[in-house]
């Protein structure tokens, strides 16, 4: 099962990739972790993505592309895998195809979660993520048990650099011009599914499973 996440930053496309995988037994490959991993790590990748990221503008597409058909050839992605927040502009998304194609291989779902623009700012500055394992939380509507600490690790929760409102609104800007035509690439292909993000988590995700299939 390939899936791909689309929408806005903020949507949910992470917390439902997290969701699908678990469910399904595909791993979650988001290429904005890969990129934060590798600025954690101190690599010369991520310096390089740093630079475009803290300015809310997408990392050159020759910088995510082999990255990203290089991870599909690790065993994990056997049966398949869910895709956050790639691809992100027509060019990422003809590459991909190119890649599957020559070996005789298709999306099968591309799951548009539809969060109004007025949503995402209130979304982007209430999420909080784990330093420790990369969980994500929201302080209104995914809250910890425990104020600033991580559920699962314990590790300390930070506000992303690129979370904070002046970068979220080009980060909007952005999503409408490059990312959104994705939407109608992928109706023409006939794998497009719609879901009403704006709605409790768990309902979202039962929107998802109708889709996919319990
Ligand atoms: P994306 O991966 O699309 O950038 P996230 O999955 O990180 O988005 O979600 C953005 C923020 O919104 C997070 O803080 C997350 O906890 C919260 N969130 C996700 N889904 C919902 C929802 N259905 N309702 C309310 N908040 C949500
Ligand atoms: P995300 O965690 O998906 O919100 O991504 C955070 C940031 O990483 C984005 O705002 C971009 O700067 C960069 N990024 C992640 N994925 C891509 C991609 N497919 N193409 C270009 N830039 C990306």
């Amino acid at each position: 099962m390939k899936i791909i996440m689309l929408g806005a930053p903020g949507a949910g496309k992470g917390t439902q990739a997290k969701m699908i995988a678990a469910k399904y037994g595909v791993p979650h490959i988001s290429t904005g972790d890969i990129f934060r991993a590798n600025i954690k790590n101190g690599t010369e990748l991520g310096a390089k993505a740093k630079e475009y990221m803290d300015k809310g503008l997408l990392v050159p597409d020759e910088l995510v592309v082999d990255l990203v058909i290089d991870r599909f050839k690790e065993p994990d992605c056997q049966n398949g895998y869910v895709l956050d927040g790639f691809p992100r502009t027509i060019p990422q998304a003809e590459a991909l195809d190119k890649a599957l194609s020559a070996i005789g291989e298709s999306i099968d779902y591309a799951i548009n979660v539809e969060v109004p623009d007025e949503n995402i700012v209130r979304r982007m500055s209430g999420r909080r993520a784990c330093v420790g394992c990369g969980a994500t939380y929201h302080i209104v509507y995914n809250p910890t048990k425990v104020e600033g600490k991580c559920d699962t690790c314990g590790a300390d929760l930070i506000l992303r650099d690129d979370d904070k409102p002046e970068t979220v609104l080009n980060r909007l800007k952005v999503y409408h011009e490059q990312t959104q035509p994705l939407i109608n690439y992928y109706e023409k292909k006939g794998v497009m599914k719609e879901v009403d993000g704006t709605v409790d988590m768990n309902d979202v995700f039962a929107a998802i499973t109708k889709i996919l299939g319990e």
